[in-house]
């Protein structure tokens, strides 16, 4: 979610005459099309050399994400975990290697906004949601499309957008709290809207930062079940830290280790790798 953007539909500088659109790119454009996942993988990382004052945060990293897979990424602090999903969303980019989204983006030669309309969207640790703002109109505001920024809450909505919010609103568990302002709630429930606030783009992969960090063993467990049920219709990568919600989601676990890929298998591989015991699990 781009929330400079957003937050600056909620400002007044938006309503000059020519406000900032949400769907800014114009059609025809080889993005809006988004990507093509025919060969059956959405995202390829291969060779991945990112370094900060010579220190490689990702040090030929390659990883490859299959078209509607759930994949866990774990490892150590300093891993290089958010380092890698700053390279796919255009954040940071590397001195070295490639990164597609499916076969024909290439997400090291567009920006930030570009891939974001692209169909990636991400979802970082802290909600970021508008807390003076309704559950709703938190939806509303997220909304892709021709809708214009400035005509935002004040034109009505057609039909199918509402119908579109009623529905994510129901994924995401929170139809009961259409009203309440985003401020209200808890914990948990602000991870949810936002991630319902990335739905409303409609993308096709998924980056989630530690999603469960600091909610209730109910909410982590109400959260694998939105994950899962996200997989499929969407690519997912979920970093995370806790193993047990790991295990209760992960079909396929990526750990990272000093920049690159130390094992990667089903969650009982990985766990019984002596490599990754003594760098991770054994801490
Ligand atoms: P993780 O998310 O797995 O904990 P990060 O990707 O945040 O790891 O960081 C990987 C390494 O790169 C760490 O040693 C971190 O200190 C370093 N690093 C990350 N971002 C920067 C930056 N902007 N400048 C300098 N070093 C950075
Ligand atoms: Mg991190």
């Amino acid at each position: 979610m781009n929330i400079t953007a957003l937050a600056g539909k909620l400002s007044g500088r938006s309503r000059s005459a020519h406000p900032p659109r949400v769907g800014q790119l114009v059609t025809g454009d080889p993005l809006s099309a988004g990507p093509d996942a025919s060969h059956g993988l959405i995202l390829y990382i291969e060779d991945v050399t990112v370094s900060f004052d010579g220190f490689k945060a990702l040090n030929s990293l390659t990883l490859y994400i299959e078209t509607g897979e759930l994949r866990c990424i774990i490892g150590p602090n300093g891993a290089g975990k958010t380092t890698m999903m700053d390279v796919i969303t255009g954040k940071t980019r590397p001195d070295y290697g490639s990164a597609w989204f499916g076969q024909t983006i290439d997400l090291l030669a567009h920006t930030e906004p570009e891939i974001a309309q692209a169909g990636i969207g991400r979802k970082f640790q802290q909600p970021t949601v508008f807390v003076q703002h309704t559950v709703f109109e938190n939806l509303e505001l997220s909304m892709a499309g021709e809708r214009s920024v400035w005509g935002g809450l004040f034109s009505r909505l057609a039909p199918a957008e509402r119908d579109r919010i009623d529905e994510v609103m129901e994924t995401i568990g929170l139809s009961k709290c259409r009203h309440l302002l985003a401020g209200t709630l808890s914990h948990g429930q602000k991870q949810w809207l936002e991630i319902g606030m990335l739905l409303m783009q409609a993308p096709r992969l998924l980056l989630v930062d530690e999603p469960v960090a600091g909610m209730t063993p109910q909410e982590t467990e109400r959260t694998a079940e939105l994950l899962s049920s996200l997989a499929g219709a969407h690519s997912i990568i979920v970093i995370e830290h806790d193993m047990e919600f790991v295990r209760s989601i992960a079909e396929k676990v990526t750990v990272l280790h000093e920049g690159r890929v130390l094992a990667e298998g089903s969650i009982d591989h990985v766990q019984s790798d002596p490599k990754v015991v003594e760098v991770y699990l054994g801490e």
